[in-house]
């Protein structure tokens, strides 16, 4: 049977199996048991429903992609009518629980029935689920967008001055010979971070935010609209109230008051570095610096220059030091070093040849705890970014081990500082799934709140950084060289210098996202241009980042601010390891009291658990002024 037939088969019986266990669920009595039966469903669910959306951004067979994108459609379908069972809902709102975890897993629940619209009346409902299901079939056509675009920007050998041969020489080329390189990340970063030329960087950059182009302007418009009448059916003036009301924020003010602090923390700072970057231009081009303006296909390339000038930090001569399966294998003894679990690599056959299988277990008792797959390079087809996948929800009442997919877009030739800190950061993600320990399924590992999501993942990006961290490199690579410590010391020093600037483009999109999920649900194209044209380097006319901007046509719409949010989070984390961050007895305090606990506690109490104290932002208000 061709493959797409079998999925097509595998996505029928995923659905009977769910179907059956709902009939019998919905005439289960609402006694104490009920909410084993209800985490039963979901993991059903979970366990048929997960590998689906999963596969639609992986498989390199374009046709399976489809008909798994034709699944999850039904799968929509499924969840949405089951959002809005009454029979669920009454009884989750009878049961008695019999403690606090319980008790966390019925108001979930709860909210969710609530949320998708169970309590409205008729046509009300009705709507509800007529706009959940067109919001995914949107969301899907606007990622396949993205993700099946296949532009190369077609460069000479001159025209790549500056970029290193090594990312560029085993490319394609067009019948004039020139070099085709593609809008992934290690191509975009090789032309905007060293081309030479600034037309050659301006046309890179056109290339990557003209993506999704016209076609994605429209679907995220649609969807702002249809998000903003989904919120009015709950009585809600805004998709942003109806969002955040809850998340760790609580509610839009409070949100709007935090970006508007790291706004008043950087913007100094962003003005000081623009202009030393205007100077360096000027000098780089023999111009005068009053008559030089830095563009947006400029800041990258000249904070790059600036870090080589003033801090000799060139990150691409970190890629020697980093191998990229040994990259992987150095952040994975990091995790076992720190939290005390073990990756041990498995034979498997995947969705691709490149992709690995490895099987976490628990150090101290030898138990198996989770399956971790790993997907490194890029390829045409593929999702384009840096992701981690949960696709099953480890629980203790069933003895069910998690199981989680990495998937990163890695340069072959190794990997530069920046990219160990992305590849840990993902890592981060994946050990929040793997070693989850709660009771009940739906409260597994990265089910948490959207804004405390990044915040585990977040910690563990400046263990990078640290001498020490970095020498368990030569612990899974004796050949590997270590990394001079001169070079090393640099990095840090350069690494809070472009700061502002970073800052103040991740508070533009945050305030982006927030504004155009506002009451007056705006157009997303218009927003965007006289918002970023108010910055200090403005807009360059034509191009269209938020056509690309997947975040937003996904889960993160008015959730965008959890980065910066989960990060005062995160930084508040690492004070717990400032004197050793590879810690054994602190790593498995967090492991126990943060990691393990899911979604069963709130995160506040989970970060009073670990901390001993009240979470507050000191640490990150103190690290903006570094
Ligand atoms: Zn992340």
């Amino acid at each position: 049977m061709p493959t797409t037939l079998r999925w097509l088969a595998a996505c029928d019986r995923g659905l009977a199996a769910a179907g059956r266990q709902l009939q019998v669920l919905e005439r289960r009595r609402a006694d104490a048991g009920w909410i084993a039966a209800m985490d039963d469903l979901n993991v059903t669910i979970e366990d048929a429903s997960g590998p689906v959306s999963f596969i639609v951004n992986v498989h390199p067979d374009k046709a399976v992609r489809e008909a798994a994108q034709a699944c999850e459609l039904r799968w929509q379908d499924f969840l949405s009518t089951l959002g809005q069972n009454r029979r669920l809902y009454d009884a989750a709102r009878r049961v008695k629980p019999r403690d606090a975890i319980d008790r966390a897993f019925l108001q979930e629940t709860i909210d969710n029935f609530v949320d998708a619209g169970v309590g409205l009346p008729d046509a009300p409902r009705q709507r509800a689920k007529a706009l959940n299901d067109r919001m995914t079939e949107v969301g899907q056509v606007f990622a396949k967008n993205v993700r099946d675009d296949a532009t190369r920007v077609p460069y000479t050998q001159d025209e790549l001055a500056g970029v290193p041969e090594a990312g560029w020489k085993d490319r394609p080329r067009d019948e004039q010979g020139r070099v085709l390189m593609g809008l992934d990340g290690p191509s975009f970063d090789a032309v905007m971070g060293h081309a030479e030329q600034a037309a050659a960087r301006e046309r890179m950059y056109r290339a990557r935010y003209a993506m999704g182009g016209e076609a994605n302007l429209a679907l995220l418009g649609e969807l702002v609209r249809l998000r903003h009448e989904y919120a009015g059916l709950f009585g809600y003036a805004s998709y942003d109230d109806f969002v955040l009301r809850r998340r760790m924020a609580h509610d839009l003010g409070r949100a709007q008051r935090f970006l508007g602090e790291v706004k008043a923390a950087v913007a100094e700072r962003e003005l000081r570095e623009l202009r030393e970057l205007r100077d360096e231009k000027a000098r780089h081009l023999g111009t005068p610096p009053e008559a030089t303006r830095i563009e947006r296909w400029d800041a990258y390339f000249y904070t790059e220059r600036v870090r080589r000038a003033r801090y000799s930090v060139d990150q691409e001569a970190f890629r020697p030091y980093f191998p990229p399966q040994e990259s992987l294998r150095f952040v994975l003894k990091v995790a076992e070093r720190l939290l005390g679990v073990r990756y041990t690599p498995v034979a498997a056959r995947l969705w691709h040849p490149d992709v690995q299988a490895y099987v976490a277990t628990d150090v101290r008792s030898g138990k198996p705890l989770a399956t971790l797959y790993v997907d490194l390079y890029p390829r045409d087809g593929k999702y384009n970014h840096a992701a981690v996948w949960s696709l099953r929800g480890a629980s203790t009442r069933l003895n069910r081990t998690a199981e989680a997919a990495l998937v990163v877009n890695m340069d072959r030739r190794g990997l530069t500082l920046d990219e160990l800190e992305t590849l840990l950061h993902e890592l981060g993600h994946a050990l929040h799934n793997n070693l989850s320990a709660t009771r009940h399924a739906s409260q597994a590992g990265t089910s948490v709140l959207r804004d405390f999501v990044e915040a585990p993942s977040q910690m563990l990006e400046d263990w990078v950084y640290d001498r020490r961290v970095l020498a368990l490199f030569q612990e899974v690579c004796p050949a590997c060289r270590p990394v001079p410590e001169a070079m090393l010391k640099q990095a840090v020093s350069a690494r809070e210098y472009g700061k502002g600037v970073q800052f103040a483009r991740q508070h533009l999109y945050a305030s982006y996202d927030l504004a155009l999920h506002a009451a007056d649900a705006p157009e997303p194209q218009a927003t965007w241009v006289r918002m970023e044209s108010a910055t200090p380097i403005g807009h360059a006319e034509g191009t269209m980042l938020p056509a690309s901007f997947g975040h937003l046509a996904g889960g993160y719409a008015a959730g965008y601010y959890g980065y910066l949010w989960s990060l005062v989070v995160a930084m508040d984390l690492r004070t717990a390891f400032a004197k050793d961050r590879l810690d054994p007895a602190v790593g498995l305090r967090y492991r126990q009291r943060v990691l393990s606990q899911g979604s069963q506690r709130p995160p506040e109490q989970l970060l009073r658990d670990f901390l001993g104290r009240e979470t507050d932002a000191k640490a990150f208000f103190a690290d903006l002024q570094k």
